[in-house]
């Protein structure tokens, strides 16, 4: 899918690289990049690193990482703010010139005596409008040497109000909302005031964001409508919490979203699981991509904070791993098994994944399990042989290694075989199964026995059968 010009939807994703991408980041970007998709429309990457002190190159990569990882690649961007200053200062000439701005000479002190002298008047704490130009009104001389910042001259009546996408209708009074500061004194630009150009530049339609940004909405809105822009449509998701109830921690998936990554997730089951965070489509847990593409269209979005839940992502997980071709598999968690120290091509991978899969939650599991077929072999402890390596055990091992020598080496062939030994020795499937597994790989249990030995090879099995006659 690519976007489409003719496709009137636009949206962005606007992460601060002061971290990496955590769950909430990476869901409001899902919900961005489906909506645009399901519209054949626009979705735009924007890096908004103004805060020059907490903003790293190491953030910016790790969130390309993620958004590549999970398969959100922007049609547009990434763009980078601090290389658009140039556009800002300019925005802010114009809206000086055009009288929607204006110099405020006001110090910081001077400022907070105004909020203290408010509050002490039990009114709401602002700014005072010293420096704000009315019709007929005189401005107190410009202080000598002192650098103003640039404030927006912000409605003082009436209302602003939009429909939100998630929430409903919202509105703020506009008396309640102070004059901005969009330019501090040495000229750079704050924060709401970049987002304003930046959407009205990138011909933003639809804004989706977390609902800590609620509060900057109005003077958005306000800036952009003196800029005679047109608006985007807002939408605003409650957040995630916790299992507990409680805002997510790093006990809980306030991690960067890679790290699910090397737990072993797949970027499949993470994005159907971070989609039903907040969203939904009838009673459908499990659907695919082109499916959440297929039915975003933010209609379904909750009011309600959602909340993570592990368990549920672990079930998600399992579905798609139990899915997902074995082949596939095998390509995914052959490195997860060199980092390991074990031998991928040692063994039939997809073979052993096939095995394995029904019964792993994540790849790590899998991967665990492939080190029986792909790691170095040891051998059974002395105290498991004793346990499980009797007289009698050896006698019936030593009857299955010398029918194995010719037999055929299917996992249904050695099932048969393993069958003829018991009926023949009058055992019960224990009395063979388990010193067969003790001998050959090492362990009491592991997935089926026969499957295990049909993936080992013949030669393996045999020798390893040979050596434990030998250790007694
Ligand atoms: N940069 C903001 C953040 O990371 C998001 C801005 C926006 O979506 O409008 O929270």
């Amino acid at each position: 899918m690519t976007a489409n010009a003719s496709s009137p939807v636009r949206t962005r994703f606007a992460p601060s690289p002061t971290g990496f991408l955590h769950l909430g980041g990476a869901r409001t970007a899902l919900f961005s990049w489906a909506f645009a998709r399901h519209h054949q429309g626009t979705f735009v990457l924007r890096i908004e690193d103004t805060d020059v002190e907490r903003s790293t190159p190491e953030a910016v990569q790790a969130i390309l990482d993620s958004m590549d990882w999970l398969g959100m690649q922007p049609d547009e961007g990434p763009f980078y703010q601090m290389q658009r200053m140039d556009r800002y200062r300019e925005v802010i000439a114009q809206m000086l010139a055009a009288g929607t701005a204006y110099h405020c000479y006001s110090t910081p002190e001077e400022v907070e005596a105004m909020r203290e002298a408010a509050r002490a008047r039990g009114d709401k704490p602002r700014y005072d409008g010293t420096w704000r130009p009315e019709p007929g009104k005189t401005l107190p001389p410009v202080p000598e040497g002192r650098k103003p910042v640039v404030r927006f001259k912000n409605p003082q009546t009436g209302a602003t109000a939009w429909n939100d996408l998630v929430k409903g209708p919202i509105s703020f009074d506009n008396g309640e909302l102070d004059d901005l500061i969009i330019a501090r004194p040495d000229g750079t630009p704050t924060y709401n005031f970049c987002v304003v150009v930046d959407d009205w530049d990138m011909g933003i339609t639809h804004v989706l964001r977390g609902d800590d940004h609620v509060n900057n909405t109005p003077r958005q809105i306000n800036i952009l409508r003196a800029l005679g822009a047109t608006l985007p449509e807002y939408g605003h998701v409650p957040m995630i919490l916790g299992p507990d109830g409680e805002k997510l921690s790093k006990r809980h998936g306030a991690v960067n979203v890679m790290e699910y990554d090397r737990e072993g997730y797949l970027p499949e089951a993470m994005i159907n699981y971070l989609a039903r965070l907040g969203w939904s489509h009838g009673d459908d847990e499990i659907f695919s991509r082109e499916q959440l593409v297929e039915w975003f269209d933010t209609l379904h979005l909750s009011k309600s904070a959602s909340q993570w839940d592990p368990k549920k992502l672990n079930w998600v997980n399992a579905h798609y791993i139990k899915q997902m071709d074995p082949a596939e598999l095998a390509r995914r968690v052959a490195r997860r098994i060199a980092a390991r120290g074990g031998r991928p091509e040692k063994t039939d991978l997809p073979g052993v994944m096939a095995l394995l899969k029904d019964r792993a939650e994540t790849l790590e599991q899998l991967a665990d399990g492939a080190m029986l077929f792909c790691g170095e072999f040891k051998p059974a402890s002395p105290e498991l042989a004793a346990q499980h390596l009797t007289e009698r055990a050896r006698e019936a091992l030593a009857d299955f290694a010398a029918r194995a020598r010719d037999a055929d080496w299917t996992r249904e062939s050695i099932s048969a075989l393993i069958k003829a030994v018991l009926a023949d020795r009058g055992l019960k499937m224990p009395q063979l199964g388990i010193p067969l597994r003790v001998a050959v790989t090492g362990q009491a249990q592991t997935p089926a026995v026969d499957a295990v030995l049909a993936l080992l090879g013949k030669e393996t099995v045999l020798a390893r059968l040979e050596a434990a006659q030998g250790s007694r």
